[in-house]
Formats: structure tokens, C-alpha cells, sequence
């Protein structure tokens, strides 16, 4: 199967998932993960109208940004602080923000250079130790003291990576535990706060994800087939 085709039959599963919960496709956007994938897959991609890119490693972001152009650039993996001065001038959102000292240092850059900058706070669901996230008990107390210490930061939502497991129903409650704390948080009315994202939903279990509110799905091998 063809980069398009994949794209086309992704598309068509988060059709299939909005139309059976009620929900509008068009709230869902696709972040192609693009981690070890080469430019020209890459490019294929953007042919068939994906405009969001995600990647996990600032070095090969950085290197994939001088051939890429017109997209939006999303930060999914996990962020150094002496990596976060590299991207904080043209990132789009970052996904992984776990940490008051790691959202503290993104607000510091990105005042030096007068640039608002979106960020998630990632969250640990699934409760494995190799994960990275904020534990869910600490997420509410992690976003007010951004909220209050970042004047530069704008929270615009949670991030999960859910436990990898055969059947994608049994990550269904991280995806619910995630949208649960999501409306907690909203109904609190913190400054630079607004809760519109779950990033949430990965190749094996992106269905689950929308049927349980992603508006953000990241998705790699189901587009570019299996990474090496
Ligand atoms: C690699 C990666 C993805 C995409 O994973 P696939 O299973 O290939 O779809 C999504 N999110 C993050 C944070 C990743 O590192």
C-alpha cells in the first residue's frame, strides 16, 4: 500500500469512529509521527495533505526542518531543557511537557524571544515506570503552577501514551482518565488555560482514541508502514 492510500484508509477509520459516537471528523487532526522516516516518504505524505509532522528527537527535527516547509511542527517525545532553546523559535505545540523546571525553561526561552508557545502536558495513564508524564494524581497541581509561573506558556490540552497492548479496548480507560482530568481542569478557569486538546491515539489504537475524544491522534507506522 501507497503513503496515500494508508493516509485515505486512516482517514476513513476516524470517520468510522466519529460516526459512531456522534462526533464531527473534522475536530480530529492527524500529527504524522515521522520519527527514522525519510524525506521523501515524508514529502509523499504532505502530498496527500497531511500538514502536521511530529517527531520525538530534536536533532533529527532539526535536520528535517531545512527540507521540509509549510507545515506545522509538533514536539511528541521527550524534552530536554538544554535541547528546548533549538526548537522554541518555530515549534507549533509541544506534546511532553511533564515538568514545572522543563515548562518553566520553555517559558524563559520563549520570552527572551517574545513568541507565545503551546504546550500539552503529557500524562502517565497507564502508570508504567518506563513511561514518561506527570502522574495523573499530579497533573492538576503541575498545570496550575505553570498556569501561574509561565507567563509565556499557553496549555492547551493533555498528551497520553497509552500502555501498548494487544487489544486496544483495554487501553480505552487511560483515553477516558485523560479526558476526565481534561474537564476537571477546565472547569477550574486557570489563566493561559484552555483545554481544547487530547493528544491521544497511536497506529494500534487511534479508534479507541477518537471514540474516547481525541482531537489529536499521532500516528507513524499505520502511514509509513513499520520503522526499522
Ligand atoms: C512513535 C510515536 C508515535 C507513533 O507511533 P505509531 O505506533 O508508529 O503510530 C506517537 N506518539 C509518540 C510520542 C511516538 O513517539
Amino acid at each position: 500500500m501507497s503513503i496515500a492510500e494508508n493516509i485515505l484508509k486512516v482517514k476513513q477509520r476516524i470517520y468510522d469512529s466519529c460516526l459512531k459516537v456522534g462526533r464531527n471528523p473534522d475536530e480530529v487532526t492527524i500529527v504524522a509521527v515521522t520519527k527514522t522516516v525519510p524525506i521523501e516518504k515524508i514529502k509523499e505524505a504532505i502530498n496527500s495533505g497531511i500538514k502536521d509532522i511530529g517527531e520525538n528527537r530534536v536533532q533529527e527535527l532539526l535536520e528535517k526542518r531545512n527540507s521540509i516547509e509549510n507545515v506545522k511542527w509538533h514536539f511528541v517525545g521527550h524534552l530536554q531543557t538544554n535541547k528546548v532553546k533549538y526548537i522554541v523559535d518555530f515549534i507549533h505545540l509541544i506534546h511532553s511537557v511533564d515538568s514545572l523546571k522543563l515548562a518553566i525553561e520553555i517559558d524563559k526561552r520563549a520570552k527572551k524571544i517574545n513568541r507565545i508557545i503551546d504546550i500539552l502536558i503529557e500524562v502517565n495513564t497507564s502508570g508504567e515506570k518506563t513511561k514518561y508524564g506527570v502522574e495523573p494524581e499530579k497533573t492538576i497541581e503541575l498545570v496550575k503552577q505553570i498556569s501561574e509561573n509561565c507567563e509565556f506558556l499557553r496549555i492547551k490540552g493533555l498528551m497520553t501514551v497509552a500502555a501498548f497492548l494487544p487489544d486496544p479496548e483495554e487501553v480505552r480507560p487511560m483515553f477516558r482518565l485523560l479526558r476526565e482530568l481534561k474537564d476537571e481542569i477546565s472547569n477550574l478557569n486557570l489563566k493561559n488555560v484552555e483545554m481544547k486538546h487530547l493528544s491521544m491515539g497511536m497506529s494500534n489504537d487511534f479508534e479507541v482514541a477518537v471514540e474516547e475524544g481525541a482531537t489529536i491522534v499521532r500516528i507513524g507506522t499505520a502511514i509509513f508502514g513499520p520503522r526499522n
